[in-house]
């Protein structure tokens, strides 16, 4: 099998195992039981990790709150926000390119009385699809908006948000703004501070880390978001999110992101790596798609494109390892039953309950019968060379084919 589904899931980083094996075996006591040493022992493993790992991002310890993942980050970013009594806004402000986790709490919140705008986002046929228009972002963002939510990067399509610029506009009027960065983190350097968002949500198991943890960064130091915790209980992480902490998966996604940090030497202790991890995948990621438009010249990029020579990873309009492609008049589901070997998504994995067309490829102005027609590539660390002829070969050799039968 080869796996070019990076954007649904990565492989555990063999660093972020072997830091979480201790957790799960000799160091099991409660992060909470600091009455005694084991516990203690633990809540410092933790203290040291949340202090490294919200290093990485620009941010404060004490402005981290661990999640099972980003789908809970994004209820707890915009339903703690929102619904927080002391918020007297009422308009959110978003685009319909979101991930689900981001916009079925924002149809809940329609539903208890919001107003949700959808700003309209650049179309397939632009230079830059997906990334929201400015204009018009200028235009709602107002003295009611209580929350601007936009991704940082797609997981469809892999477009990278102007965030820096849509912070400058929220913060104008006073406005939240909350990034889904779980594509992003890992892949392209992420600072807080650098990008001004007030809130940003990230999940481990893109990145190389573990399944069912996450974390929310909200904004304490230079301004104060009001966040209303959606888990109470015991009253764990300053009350932000009452729970057990899991403390193996933090510790694993600490290992994880500090991994991704030194292979693309975005970090002190980075190594000596030659080519680093974001450009080889860019490499791989270009090789797959001259090798099917090579051979297939009706093929259509879905999504930005990207520059030949690329400059720093910070400056880039696409995540380094994402390919979407629409083979029309061949249906993506038909190329998957045909190369059973081969990873790949029609769509994001995340709303695999809900098998309808992209929502995101119909917001650029595809059509239902192109959308049907597409197929997503997420390229990541184990991938080799190899692996992309074989994918490729395999691909070519079943569009031949199919195409015959129809
Ligand atoms: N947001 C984005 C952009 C995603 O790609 C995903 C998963 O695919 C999620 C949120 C949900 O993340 P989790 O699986 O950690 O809940």
């Amino acid at each position: 099998m080869i796996y070019l589904d990076y954007h649904a899931t990565t492989p555990l980083a063999p660093e972020a195992l072997e830091a979480m094996l201790p957790l799960m075996q000799e160091l099991y006591a409660n992060a909470g039981s600091t009455t005694h040493a084991a516990g203690r022992q633990v809540a410092e493993l933790i203290e040291r990790a949340t202090v490294e790992l919200a290093g990485l991002l620009g941010a404060a310890d004490d402005e981290l709150v661990f999640t099972s993942g980003a789908t809970e980050s994004n209820n707890l970013a915009l339903f703690g926000t929102c619904l927080h009594p002391r918020q007297k806004r009422r308009k959110i402000v978003s685009v319909a390119t979101e991930h689900k986790a981001v916009l079925d709490p924002l149809l809940r919140l329609e539903r208890q009385g919001f107003e949700v705008v959808y700003v309209p986002v650049a179309q397939f046929d632009s230079l830059q699809p997906g990334v929201v228009d400015l204009g018009q972002l200028a235009e709602v963002v107002d003295e009611q908006t209580a929350l601007v939510t936009i991704m940082l990067a797609n997981n469809e399509i892999g477009t990278i948000q102007p965030l820096r610029a849509i912070a400058d506009q929220c913060h104008r009027v006073g406005a939240l703004l909350h990034t889904d960065a779980t594509q992003a983190l890992g892949r392209i350097p992420v600072d807080v501070d650098l990008l001004d968002v007030d809130l940003m949500s990230f999940s481990a198991h893109k990145f190389y880390g573990p399944k069912g943890v996450g974390g929310l960064y909200v904004r304490r130091k230079t301004r104060r978001v009001k966040l209303q915790p959606q888990i109470v209980g015991g009253g764990q992480q300053h009350n932000y999110r009452s729970g057990t902490i899991n403390t193996a998966g933090i510790i694993g996604m600490h290992a994880a992101l500090l991994g991704c940090y030194r292979l693309n030497a975005w970090s002190d202790g980075a190594e000596s790596v030659g080519v680093v991890e974001w450009r080889r995948v860019a490499g791989l990621r270009q090789r797959l798609y001259d090798r099917l438009i090579q051979r297939e010249p009706s093929l259509s990029l879905n999504g930005p494109g990207w520059p030949s020579e690329f400059g720093e990873a910070g400056e880039l309009t696409r995540l380094p390892g994402n390919l979407n492609c629409c083979f029309y008049p061949i249906e993506g589901q038909s190329l998957m039953m045909d190369v059973p070997e081969l990873a790949v998504s029609s769509g994001s994995a995340c709303t695999s309950a809900e098998p309808g067309t992209s929502h995101v490829l119909r917001a650029i102005g595809l059509t239902e019968e192109q959308a049907r027609s597409s197929l997503r590539f997420g390229i990541g660390r184990f991938n080799t060379e190899q692996d992309i002829e074989l994918a490729a070969d395999w691909l070519l050799a079943s569009l031949e084919k199919l195409r015959r039968l129809i």
